[in-house]
């Protein structure tokens, strides 16, 4: 049996309520990055937690609590979701921290099978910066609905 963690981008899985159906799902099918598992070999989901958000040029290091909530589990793999390879910035950073913490864990640089990373950074900008309500529409008053339209 293999053990394994999974490590999300805050942006969607926070910001943009993803619930990494895509990852779990190739988890299950063996697809994507969990397709290079040994049949034979049974896959257990120990545990998923998002980033912890922008580390500032100074605290990478902030990363390592979240990675110890699953760590702690006796977990073999620790994959960074498709997001988090295609969208972070400091995912090699992250990556030299966690193999320098956990030398006995296995780090794998995905989750489901990837899509062009250029194409998925713009089609997530454009999810960031969309128009939406917030609480300032509720405190001014709501937008009419031609306002959102318009973004
Ligand atoms: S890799 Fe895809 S499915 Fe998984 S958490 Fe990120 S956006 Fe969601
Ligand atoms: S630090 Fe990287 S993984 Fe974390 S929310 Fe920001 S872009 Fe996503």
């Amino acid at each position: 049996m293999t053990r394994i963690g999974i490590i999300t981008c805050s942006n969607c899985t926070q910001d943009l309520d993803c619930a990494a159906v895509v990852c779990l799902g190739d988890l299950r099918k063996r697809k994507g990055f969990f397709a290079d598992y040994p049949r034979e070999e049974r896959l257990d989901l120990i545990g998923i937690i998002n980033c912890a958000g922008c580390p500032t040029v100074g605290a990478a290091e902030k990363l390592l609590r979240r990675v110890r909530s699953i760590a702690a589990f006796r977990v073999d793999a620790i994959h960074f979701s498709f997001c988090m390879t295609a969208l972070c910035p400091f995912k090699e950073k992250y990556a030299r921290l966690i193999r320098q913490a956990y030398p006995d864990i296995e780090l794998v640089m995905g989750t489901h099978a990837p899509r062009d990373p250029r194409e998925f950074q713009g089609e997530v900008r454009d999810l960031l910066c969309g128009s939406r309500w917030t609480m300032a529409d509720l405190i001014k008053g709501r937008p009419s609905n031609d306002w959102l339209m318009r973004g």
